[in-house]
């Protein structure tokens, strides 16, 4: 009797990564249009860049979600623990009990994965088992898009122009009926994946809900309550004016497919909302371009993409980088930032920009290190839009903004926070202070800190670094580098 005689059940596999969700998903679809029962299954880690702890903290609960609804088709969600062993080790472990015929998956991007997959479906291929990719994740695969000389594009603009005129797909539903394999592989508690010893994560669990229902949820009420007026205030952190979307795209627990849809729909019924509809989907786009440079770079997390700054004199300076981690710089956007990027796992995007630029400019320190630390603290931290932001950001990406432009951490918080709301929620300390001397303490009458309970240096910090001397001295790091490449 062959071994083949033993196996109980055929199956399909569908394998969840980045798509943690059952509508509009196209892996999941083709493994019940396969005609057998299907046996979702989770593989952790799952052979990209190891999950920040804030991540993993999203992750335990977008599992038990996903896990959740399909318990409502009466099967589990075959998680596997394969901290210690590989995605192909857990695949094996699987075809010795069960007659896989074919296995699904959405296609991702980053390089180790890429490569995890090629070699993957070589095996199947060897085991004669199908096994089928698919675009679950962008509006376009980055492949796609191309300039008229044939190249990808390296400029968003024309990225974005390029992508509305050819973007024609639509979103399936969540399907009325999946046929499941209702057994269950590890727990997903024996994960660890939820912080202990400590647990800091309670006012993360105050700030959201992570989960394909609660995703639709913040689009709708997005739509309905916020979507006014996007266009601009979408940069005013003081206002509750974008999605946070972003973690639910992250893990795939909405798709892309899914945002324009609905919002088409919804401008459709409301036009005098069309503009701020069309602002808010060109940021959507912002991130399919970022998985563009990522598919087309080596590693983006780790090389610069324009390769002149190889040789940038960055400086190591232990103490700031840790003020600037705990929020304590002194400059109170920058704290306010760093501050809510601790407590909540996430971080409004003119802030990224002001704390980004002022680790890799104020304090010359490598953007590298700056986006390490988003990747561990950030709910959202995404491989393709967190390094192409930092590289944005230093100067040192494509389409990046250049290296001179400096974001000025005083004017930036009059500007953008201009009653100050951002920073006293963040930085309670100066909640007294009058709003004209908000973004910059140190300009503040001792009378007026006095009666504000401000004692600079020892309630609130001084500045760590004097903005102007240190615009100077990145700007002079900067010419240095362009000199020395030019000799
Ligand atoms: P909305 O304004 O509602 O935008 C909707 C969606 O569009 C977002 O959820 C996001 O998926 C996409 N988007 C918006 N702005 C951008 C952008 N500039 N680049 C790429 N996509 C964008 N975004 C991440 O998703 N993960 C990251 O790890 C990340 N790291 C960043 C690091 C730095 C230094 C900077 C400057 C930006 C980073 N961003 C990152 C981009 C941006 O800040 C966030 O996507 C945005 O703040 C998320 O909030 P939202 O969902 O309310 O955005």
């Amino acid at each position: 009797m062959s071994d083949k005689e033993f196996f109980v059940q055929q199956v399909s596999i569908v394998w969840f990564r980045n798509d943690l969700r059952l509508a509009d998903n196209p892996a999941l679809k083709a493994a019940l249009n396969s005609g057998h029962p299907v046996l979702p299954v989770y593989i952790y880690p799952d052979g990209q860049r190891q999950p920040g702890a804030a991540s993993k903290w999203w992750l335990d609960k977008s599992l038990r979600s996903l896990n959740a609804d399909l318990e409502t088709f009466g099967g589990k969600l075959y998680v596997l623990d394969a901290r210690n062993s590989t995605a192909k080790d857990a695949f094996s472990s699987l075809t010795k009990n069960y007659d896989v015929q074919s296995v699904f998956w959405n296609r991702r991007y980053e390089p180790t994965g890429r490569a995890t997959d090629e070699d993957l479906k070589k095996w199947f291929s060897g085991l004669e088992i199908e096994s089928t990719s698919f675009n679950g994740n962008l509006l376009i695969e980055p492949w796609k898009l191309k300039t008229k000389t044939g190249d990808p594009y390296k400029v968003f603009t024309p990225f974005w122009r390029a992508l509305q005129s050819s973007y024609s797909d639509h979103p399936t539903n969540r399907p009325e009926s999946v046929r499941l394999v209702s057994d269950a592989g590890a727990l997903i508690d024996e994960l660890d994946l939820h912080p202990s010893q400590p647990d800091w994560s309670g006012k993360m669990a105050g700030a959201w809900t992570p989960g394909e229902s609660a995703a639709s949820e913040t689009l709708q009420s997005f739509l309905e309550d916020h979507l006014q007026g996007y266009k601009d205030k979408r940069d005013r952190p003081d206002l509750s004016a974008t999605s946070r979307l972003s973690p639910y795209l992250a893990f795939g627990e909405i798709s892309p497919r899914q945002i324009w849809a609905t919002t088409q729909t919804f401008i459709n019924s409301k036009p005098e909302l069309e503009n701020d509809g069309w602002a808010f989907l060109r940021e959507v786009a912002w991130r399919d371009f970022s998985y563009s440079l990522l598919f087309q770079s080596e590693d983006l997390a780790k090389h610069n993409w324009n390769d002149r700054f190889d040789a940038f004199p960055w400086t190591s300076n232990h103490a700031a980088e840790l003020c600037w981690q705990k929020g304590l710089t002194g400059y109170p956007i920058v704290d306010a930032g760093m501050r809510q990027l601790w407590e909540t796992g996430w971080m409004h995007n003119r802030v990224r920009m002001i704390v980004a630029s002022f680790l890799i400019k104020h304090l010359r320190i490598d953007w590298r290190r700056g986006e390490d630390w988003f990747w561990d603290t950030l709910v959202d931290a995404d491989a393709a839009n967190n390094p192409a932001s930092w590289q944005w950001v230093a100067g040192s990406g494509a389409d990046a903004a250049p290296y001179f432009r400096i974001f000025n951490p005083i004017t930036q918080a009059e500007k953008f926070d201009p009653k100050g709301d951002y920073i006293k929620q963040w930085v309670p300390e100066l909640k007294d202070l009058p709003v004209k001397y908000l973004s910059a303490p140190w300009t503040a009458p001792e009378l007026v800190l006095k009666s504000a309970g401000i004692r600079l240096g020892v309630t609130y910090p001084k500045p760590i670094v004097d903005h102007s001397k240190a615009r100077e001295a990145a700007l002079a790091a900067y010419e240095d580098t362009k000199q020395r490449e030019l000799s």
